[in-house]
């Protein structure tokens, strides 16, 4: 089995792939077959393997708000929505992998609430033998965001910039691309700060602190938004790039190494 290859971890949020403004579920069917037929051409089978995983955007934050299963689960009514929103997660998963196979990418659902155990809304571990395995079958595994067991309090929400930085951690990977609806990182939230400026690089290393100006999402979020995302970065010490994969043709330029966005260094 080839674990020498290179690993990328390529992280689609919920925001690109899902409508965020209403309260409803759905989906942005054409962007997501866009992105699927830019990763049929950036990917590189043989020379390096891929993680999909996927945020859950309008599928899942406003039924999580609503219900308030991220601070646990203690009666019948949360115990439904807990189903609920991990039913709305495979529906989302699902048309994800659809539009992959149909270009010829072999992806391959993987569930990440089957295993993954929290506590207190942190990730305490996950099964991977599998994933090494389908990776080495040359397969791609596709996670997504999802509510998963938790110790502490029953259930809380494992994010995909969660997986991605456990993922990058337990199988030595060799960059995280995270694919959102900003250009990148700014000094502070482009949506709310017009002001703010473009980083091309941030270095997330020990000695430098992550940017006041990065924050959570304006939009319904239970999951931390960029602030989280680069907190799991830098926990797991990954390189990669953050850059929007709204605009057509970056999502290729991505997996293929081209310069688009921000690059994330942790020296
Ligand atoms: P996704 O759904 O793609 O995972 P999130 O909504 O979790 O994305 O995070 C992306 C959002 O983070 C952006 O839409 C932006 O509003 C917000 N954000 C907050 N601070 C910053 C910042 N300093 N630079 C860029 N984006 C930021």
């Amino acid at each position: 089995m080839a674990t020498q290859t290179p690993l990328t971890i390529l992280k689609i949020g919920g925001s690109v792939i899902t409508d965020r403004k209403g309260e409803r579920p759905r989906l942005r069917g054409r962007r997501l077959a866009r992105i699927a037929r830019e990763i049929a051409e950036g990917r590189r089978p043989g020379e390096s393997r891929l993680i999909i995983i996927h945020g859950a955007g309008s599928f899942g934050h406003p039924i999580v708000q609503r219900t308030g299963i991220h601070r646990g689960v203690r009666d019948g009514p949360q115990r439904i929505a807990m189903g609920e929103t991990q039913k709305l997660q495979n529906e989302l998963s699902t048309h994800v992998a659809r539009h992959l196979l149909r270009v010829g990418v072999p992806a391959f659902l993987c569930q990440p609430s089957a295993s993954a155990i929290m506590e207190n809304g942190n990730l305490v571990s996950m099964d991977t033998e599998a994933l090494e395995g389908l990776l080495g079958t040359g397969l791609v595994p596709v996670l997504n965001g999802v509510p998963a067991y938790d110790r502490v309090q029953g259930c809380s929400i494992l994010s995909g910039d969660q997986i991605a930085g456990y993922l990058y951690s337990r199988l030595g990977g060799t960059r995280i691309l995270h694919g959102t609806d900003v250009k990148g990182i700014y000094t502070a939230d482009p949506s709310q700060d017009p002001k703010a400026s473009f980083c091309t690089t941030l270095d997330l290393g020990p000695s430098a602190g992550l940017p006041e100006g990065v924050t959570g999402s304006s939009v319904t979020d239970v999951t931390g938004g960029m602030r989280k995302k680069l907190e799991e970065m830098r926990a797991a010490r990954a390189r990669g790039r953050v850059f929007d994969a709204t605009m057509q043709g970056n999502v290729r330029r991505a997996l293929q190494g081209e310069t688009v966005g921000t690059g994330i260094e942790c020296s």
